[in-house]
C-alpha cells in the first residue's frame, strides 16, 4: 500500500510517498516558493534520480496538480501516480481541544477543522488548503489528518491553564496546547522499546530540537506537560523563534518603538532565537563553526539555547515526579553531540552522565549515557512523515471510514 504524506506550509509543500506497512520512503520532495515566479518542485527517490521543475506556481492547487500528475510542467513526469495512492496523510498543526488522535477526514470533520483555523494562523490555513485541494483533485482517495497537538490532549488542567482571567479559556479556548506531539509520542514509545520496559513504568522527557524545538514530559505513556504553549512560538529558544519572553516586551515594541503588531510578531517568529542573538545564522552547524573561530555572539547564542533547553527540562520534572530517560531527537538533538554535551552539562545535578565516545559517534539510534548515569540518555531519530504514514494506514485498516468527498 502506498501512502502520500503532505505537509503544506505558507509557500511550500513537503511530500513523501511511503510503501506501507514496511514504512520505507519511496519518494520525497518539496515544492518551494509557491506564489512566486521562480517556484520549484524537486523530488528524488529510491529508484529515481533527483528531478527538479522550475515553474511559475500561482497556488498550492497548481503545485498539487503538477505533483499529482493532473497537469504537466517542463515535460517532466509527475512524482506521484495518483492511481497508486491508497490514502493521503496530512500534517495538521493545530487540532485544538477537538482532536485527541488522528482522524479520517469526513465532511463533518472538515467543518470541525475550520474551527481550529485561527488557533494557528501561520500554519493551519495552509494545512487546510492542502486538504481542500486534494479533496477537489482526488475525491476518491481517503484523507487523514494527523495533529501536532493530539498527543498533548492528556495534559492535566493545572498544566495547560494560563494564569489569565478564566473567561479567556471558557470563551476563547486560550490555553497551552503543545506541538510536535507526533514526534514526542514516537520517540517516547521507541525509548521504552529500546530499553525493553513498559512505557507506563517510565518517566521520560523527550527533547525535539530542530528548527522548531520543544520538550515533552511523558509519564504513564501520556504527555503530562510540554514546553510549547498556545502557539509554537513559546517554550525553549529556537532557530528563529524567541521562545518564552516577558509578554510586556511585545507591548513595548508596539507602544514605545512604534512597530505595527504584524512586524513585532514577524520579528519574534523569524528574526529571533539563535539567529537573533548571533546575528549570523539559525543553523547550528554554522554557529558551532563560527564559535570555534571566536565568534562571541555565536557562542552566546549556543549557550543561551543550551541553558534554555536544560531549564525547560528541569521545569518539566515535577509533572512526572522524577526522570528515568532523556531522549534527544530532530536535526540538532540527533546530530549535534556538542549541543547534547552542553545541555547535559547543565543537568549533572540530576545524575546525568554522558559517555563521551558514544555521544560523539555511533549508530543514529543509540544510548549515549555512561554506565553510572542515573538517567538514561538516548538519541532516537524521528521521522514525522513516517509516523503520519503509519497513523494514516492504521486509520485505514482499523475500521475508520476515511472518506473524502467534494463539496465540503
Ligand atoms: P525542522 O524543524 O525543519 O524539521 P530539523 O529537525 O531538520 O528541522 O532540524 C534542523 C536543524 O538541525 C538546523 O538548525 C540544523 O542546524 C540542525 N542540524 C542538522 N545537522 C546538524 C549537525 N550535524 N550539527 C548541528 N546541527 C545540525
Amino acid at each position: 500500500m502506498k501512502i502520500l504524506t503532505l505537509n503544506c506550509g505558507s509557500s511550500s509543500i513537503k511530500f513523501k510517498i511511503f510503501s506501507m506497512p514496511k514504512g520505507s520512503a519511496l519518494i520525497k520532495g518539496q515544492a518551494d516558493r509557491i506564489g512566486l515566479d521562480d517556484a520549484k518542485i524537486q523530488w528524488e527517490g529510491e529508484e529515481i534520480k533527483h528531478c527538479s521543475i522550475s515553474y511559475k506556481l500561482h497556488s498550492h492547487k497548481e503545485a498539487l496538480e503538477i505533483l499529482l500528475g493532473l497537469r504537466t510542467a517542463g515535460g517532466e513526469k509527475s512524482p506521484v501516480n495518483t492511481g497508486d495512492i491508497a490514502a493521503v496523510g496530512h500534517r495538521v498543526v493545530h487540532g485544538g481541544e477537538f482532536f485527541h488522535s488522528s482522524v479520517a477526514i469526513t465532511p463533518a470533520i472538515r467543518r470541525t477543522l475550520e474551527g481550529c483555523r485561527n488557533l494557528a494562523p501561520l500554519h493551519n490555513p495552509h494545512n487546510l488548503t492542502g486538504i481542500d485541494v486534494c479533496a477537489a483533485l482526488i475525491p476518491d482517495v481517503p484523507q487523514v489528518a494527523v495533529f501536532d497537538t493530539a498527543f498533548h490532549q492528556s495534559l492535566p488542567d493545572f498544566a495547560y491553564t494560563y494564569a489569565v482571567p478564566y473567561r479567556f479559556y471558557e470563551e476563547n479556548r486560550i490555553r497551552k496546547y503543545g506541538f510536535h506531539g507526533t514526534s514526542h509520542r514516537y520517540v517516547a514509545e521507541r525509548a521504552a522499546q529500546i530499553l525493553g520496559r513498559d512505557i507506563k513504568q517510565l518517566r521520560i522527557i523527550t527533547a525535539h530540537l530542530g528548527n522548531g524545538s520543544s520538550l515533552c514530559a511523558v509519564g504513564n505513556g501520556k504527555s503530562c506537560d510540554t514546553s510549547m504553549g498556545f502557539t509554537p512560538l513559546s517554550g525553549v529558544v529556537m532557530g528563529t523563534r524567541c521562545g518564552d519572553i516577558d509578554p510586556a516586551f511585545v507591548a513595548y515594541l508596539i507602544k514605545n518603538m512604534n512597530l505595527p503588531l504584524e512586524e513585532a510578531m514577524r520579528i519574534l517568529n523569524y528574526e529571533s532565537g539563535v539567529l537573533g542573538i548571533s546575528g549570523l545564522s539559525s543553523d547550528f552547524r554554522d554557529l558551532f563553526s563560527a564559535a570555534e573561530t571566536g565568534h562571541q555572539r555565536a557562542a552566546l547564542a549556543l549557550n543561551v539555547f543550551a541553558y534554555s533547553v536544560a531549564r525547560g527540562i528541569g521545569s518539566l520534572i515535577p509533572s512526572i515526579n522524577g526522570l528515568d530517560v532523556l531522549v534527544f531527537t530532530a536535526g540538532i538533538g540527533e546530530n549535534s553531540y556538542q549541543m547534547r554535551q552542553l545541555i547535559c552539562g547543565y543537568l549533572s545535578w540530576l545524575g546525568i552522565c554522558l559517555d563521551p565516545a558514544k555521544n560523539i559517534q555511533g549508530t543514529p539510534e543509540r544510548d549515549v549515557s555512561s554506565p553510572e548515569t542515573q538517567v538514561r540518555v538516548l538519541v532516537i531519530p524521528t521521522d514525522e512523515e513516517k509516523i503520519i504514514a503509519q497513523e494514516t494506514m492504521s486509520i485505514l485498516t482499523n475500521g475508520g471510514q476515511p472518506t473524502c468527498q467534494d463539496g465540503f
